[in-house]
């Protein structure tokens, strides 16, 4: 494999520090070996022997974007129906190995996949690290475990609870236990609690499905065995729960109170907004048929999550970035760079603390920050070179044809061969929720959304 001096960019490290220009950056094999002046750079990759140069001269330099929160293993689905039953397994893993290109050519280097259907994430990282199919680096969980008073489980009590679903039906602390256990057997690195609800399954209640002393078995299994685990909890008392339970990371915690956020705070638990799902429903949803009530539903949310999400990052929570991409509202490969201008616009974050929320505190959820996230001597060369600054402008990440290269682990990812554009695919059925199966890609919202992205309107070249 080739090596390569990146030179003439603007660095952008990810470690806080400013944008750097005049430093150079070279890969050797899977790795940054040095960073550093330019000329210094040269000298040690010209030691190193023969290597290709690539000329950044007017962009920028920075870690591929981390994801903490993509389900390969769900389809861009638009129905908890298609999600569950739909597609068999091998026509899912295919899929799947899909979905992971699609990430991946948006500069997404790694991500964490907090649950899946069947063992699909598992099977994705296996063959990812094997070199068998194109992705990024996974930390794979399993089926959520959740009881029936849960976003896991959409089906009435009187059906028997699919295999095939995202989910394992465990009403009791042991039948949670056994499955952490099976989960770990099987080779996850996380594992997903559902621990309320959320509105496309009931309308947004059952707070607190689990008992603290069933969240405390599920974390200590989960540590006994070396894993991480992390919960769906869209209630702040779940998520502070689960927090005082020592889970790693919570997801979402739109509905916080003081007192919840207190508890977070106490325990430095980190949470992953996962803002996506919901401004996408909200902007584009009314463009695809989403039924108002659940658009107003989640500008509710959205309004509650905003000010309690404010509070926390004030009070010093790190905040990861995930989008839920693999729901219908938020397609593989469009809108995972869309997460970091949420947490501006939401939040109230600086473009820096935006972009370290999609890079190195992302790397938290895959347990790798000593080695993704930030560009640093002996980490892997996850690498985007960007045309434009995001510090500048944070909008410039989700313009693919920006993105100029985007290196994983010191390899040039092909950008140029074209990737099947999603069909229907066979074995789906009417849709349930939306009446219409088009997805919000960065395409449609091009031709059809009443609100787009300032950069899709050519703002941004105005700007420049
Ligand atoms: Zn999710």
């Amino acid at each position: 494999m080739a090596n390569y001096l990146v030179t003439n960019g603007h660095l952008l490290d990810s470690t806080g520090s400013p944008r750097q220009q005049g430093v150079s950056l070279f890969v050797k094999d899977d790795r940054i070996a040095n960073i550093g002046p330019d000329q210094e750079v040269r000298d040690a990759a010209g030691a190193a022997g023969p290597h290709e140069v690539i000329d950044a001269a007017g962009m920028t330099v920075m870690p591929g974007i981390i994801d903490c929160h993509v389900h390969p293993s769900y389809g861009d689905v638009l129905s908890v129906e298609a999600m569950d039953l739909y597609a068999g397994v091998e026509f899912r893993t295919l899929r799947a190995a899909l979905a992971c290109r699609k990430v991946m050519r948006a500069g997404v280097t790694s991500i964490c996949a907090p649950g899946g259907t069947w063992n699909i994430n598992v099977g994705l990282r296996d063959a990812i690290n094997c070199g068998m199919i194109e992705g990024p680096r996974i930390s794979a969980g399993g089926r959520y475990i959740t009881t029936y008073n849960a976003i896991g489980s959409p089906w009435p009590t009187w059906m028997e609870h699919p295999k095939s679903s995202f989910s394992v039906l465990c009403n009791t602390r042991d039948e949670m236990i056994t499955e952490v256990r099976r989960e770990v057997k099987d080779g996850v690195d996380v594992i997903k609690v559902a621990g309320d609800g959320d509105v496309l399954t009931h309308g947004g209640g059952w707070q607190g499905s689990l008992s603290p002393d069933d969240l405390r078995a599920i974390s200590e299994t989960t540590h006994r065995l070396d894993k991480r685990c992390t919960i769906h909890a869209r209630s702040g008392r779940v998520a502070a729960e689960a927090a005082a339970a020592g889970f790693d990371w919570v997801i979402h915690a739109s509905f916080m109170t003081d007192d919840d956020l207190d508890v977070i705070v106490k325990h430095g638990t980190p949470i992953n907004p996962t803002l996506s799902l919901m401004a996408n429903t909200i902007d584009w949803g009314p463009d695809l048929g989403v039924p108002p009530h659940i658009i107003d539903h989640y500008k509710q949310e959205l309004e509650a999550a905003s000010i309690g999400l404010t509070k926390a990052h004030k009070a010093g929570i790190m905040m990861m970035a995930g989008t839920d991409s693999g729901q219908g509202s938020v397609p593989y490969g469009e809108w995972h760079a869309r997460e970091m201008e949420h947490l501006m616009t939401y939040l109230g974050m600086t473009s820096m603390e935006a972009i370290q929320a999609g890079t190195c505190n992302a790397a938290f959820a895959l347990g790798m920050q000593d080695k993704v996230g930030t560009l640093e001597e002996g980490k892997y060369a996850d690498i985007l070179i960007v045309n434009g600054d995001p510090l500048a402008d944070i909008t410039v990440l989700q313009d693919k044809s920006r993105l100029n290269v985007i290196m994983k682990g010191g390899e040039i990812i092909d950008t140029a061969t074209p990737l099947p554009e999603r069909s229907e695919y066979a074995w789906e059925k009417p849709m349930l929720y939306w009446e219409d199966p088009r997805m919000p890609t960065q395409e449609f919202v091009r031709d059809h959304a009443a609100s787009k992205p300032a950069w899709m309107t050519g703002n941004l070249e105005a700007a420049e």
